[in-house]
């Protein structure tokens, strides 16, 4: 099938290359002249495992092209899927300038039946939006679709390769059998393909991720809790996550969650209930136990060291709003570096893959270093912020001989209590007892 897919961002990217994979013939659309130089230049301008074999395979394979002409990419496809960003607005709901805007100059550009498909996170409503809009400029049959995106940044080519489920939210018949051809080949059987109304499908990809944020601010209240009573939020997790009915994932306690999709997402669907005059109570205390979660780890440094943090120097391991990207996007990281530093500290930073992306925020006022043992040299205690493999696998004794004192303070729980204190760390981590030595209390 002739595939075209504007944006290419994480999931527009990944959208395209998987259809170019499975034998599609795929334009990819971008406006940003920086990103196309890089993916004309055979680059790809994301970290994400595994992408770029797929990339390079089916670029030269003559599958897989880039361009920032949406009049050919539309000229070319019989379904032209939307991977537009649909950023916060100040006010907490999403902007959906980008898909109205595309919707908007597609309108002039169809000569024949197409099938737009909004794979962007948006709220409910926006396929009558894009529709409306679509409409004003032609008389040209055509469907607009949802089909919201589930992948994870991180597993993302996996995701989409495997879905677990794939939602297409149309009424179109005509649709509904295209949509089914281009995503057989992902699928074990077909009744992983769920059709429905396009509003329950525009939902559904918000309760998903509401529900997913749910799961991790309830364990980090649970991590508050056993802080408070002595006991160890690790055993809680598996003690719940062996009941089938609850399972394991989105159950650890940690900085609380970030990245480009959960806080965004869950804040939209606030302001859409409240639109509809519905007061969304559980997403209120939500978002309002995240925000104080990612502060908690800075409320613990300040407990150990006093209010005033000057004079001190913290070494931050992890940027990422998590491991396996390049995605500082909303990353708890930020929030905590921003409170370190204003309360007088200076930091010392270093992420496997987000390196590039933390150059932007200028205004930070961090040392960026380019390893992990450079980043703890001689510094007043490590902060664990993102759980890389390469952080939980750290030699721990030259990170002992490398900080100022033996201090610890992890905001993921990637260490075991009785090796931190056999090695006679001072430990600081979420919903577990504080390990404490004697080395590390502070003399100020
Ligand atoms: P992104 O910011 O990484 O990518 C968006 C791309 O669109 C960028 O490359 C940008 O240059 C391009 N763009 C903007 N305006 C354009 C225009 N007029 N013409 C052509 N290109 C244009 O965003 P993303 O993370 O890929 O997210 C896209 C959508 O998918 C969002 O709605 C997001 O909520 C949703 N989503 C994201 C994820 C994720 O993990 N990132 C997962 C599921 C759903």
């Amino acid at each position: 099938m002739k595939v075209a897919v504007i944006g290419t961002g994480y999931v527009g990217l990944v959208t395209g290359t998987c259809f170019a994979e499975s034998g599609n013939d795929v334009i990819c659309v971008d406006n940003d002249q920086e990103k196309l130089a890089k993916l004309h230049a055979g680059q790809v301008p994301i970290y994400e495992p595994g992408l770029e074999e797929l990339f390079e395979r089916n670029t030269k394979a003559g599958r897989l092209s880039f361009t920032d002409s949406l009049a050919d990419a539309v000229a070319f496809a019989q379904v032209i899927f939307l991977a537009l960003p649909t950023p916060p607005m100040e006010d907490g709901s999403a902007d959906l300038k980008y898909v109205l805007g595309v919707a908007n100059e597609i309108s002039k550009l169809i000569t024949e039946y197409k099938v737009i498909i909004n794979k962007s996170t948006v709220p409910v409503g926006t396929g009558d939006l894009v529709e409306e809009v679509l409409a004003k400029h032609t008389t040209i049959p055509f469907d607009v679709i949802s089909n919201p995106e589930f992948l994870r940044e991180g597993f993302a080519v996996k995701d989409f390769m495997r879905p677990e489920r794939v939602v297409i939210g149309t009424d179109s018949e005509k649709a509904q059998t295209l949509m089914r051809e281009l995503y057989e080949p992902f699928v074990d059987s077909l009744d992983q393909v769920l059709f429905m109304d396009r509003r329950s499908a525009e939902v559904t990809k918000y309760a998903a991720n509401a529900f997913l944020a749910t799961k991790i601010s309830f364990m980090n209240e649970i991590a508050q809790l056993c802080e408070r009573v002595g006991a160890n939020v690790d055993n809680i997790r598996r003690g719940m996550g062996t009941d089938s009915r609850i399972g394991h994932r989105f159950l650890y306690a940690g900085v609380g969650y970030g990245g480009s999709c959960f806080p965004k997402d869950v804040s939209a669907l606030f302001k859409t209930s409240r639109a509809y005059e519905y007061h969304f109570d559980i997403i209120d205390a939500v978002m309002r136990v995240n925000y104080n979660q990612k502060l908690h780890i800075v409320g613990q440094i300040k407990k150990h060291f006093g209010e005033d943090l000057t004079g001190l120097t913290f070494g931050v391991w992890g940027l990422a709003f998590k491991p396996n990207t390049d995605d500082i996007r909303e990353a708890p990281a930020i929030v905590i570096i921003r409170e370190l530093l204003k309360a007088g500290a200076k930091v010392k930073s270093y992420d496997p893959e987000a390196m590039e992306s933390i150059a932007k925020y200028t205004e930070l006022g961090h040392t960026m270093v380019d390893g992990m043992y450079t980043a703890i040299e001689g510094v007043d205690a490590l902060i664990v912020v993102t759980e890389w493999d390469a952080f939980r696998q750290a030699d721990l004794t030259k990170v002992h001989s490398l900080l100022k004192q033996p201090l610890i303070f992890d905001g993921r729980n990637i260490y075991d209590l009785e090796k931190v204190d056999a090695l006679g760390f001072t430990y600081y981590s979420i919903g577990r007892s504080v390990i404490k030595n004697e080395e590390t209390i502070p003399t100020r």
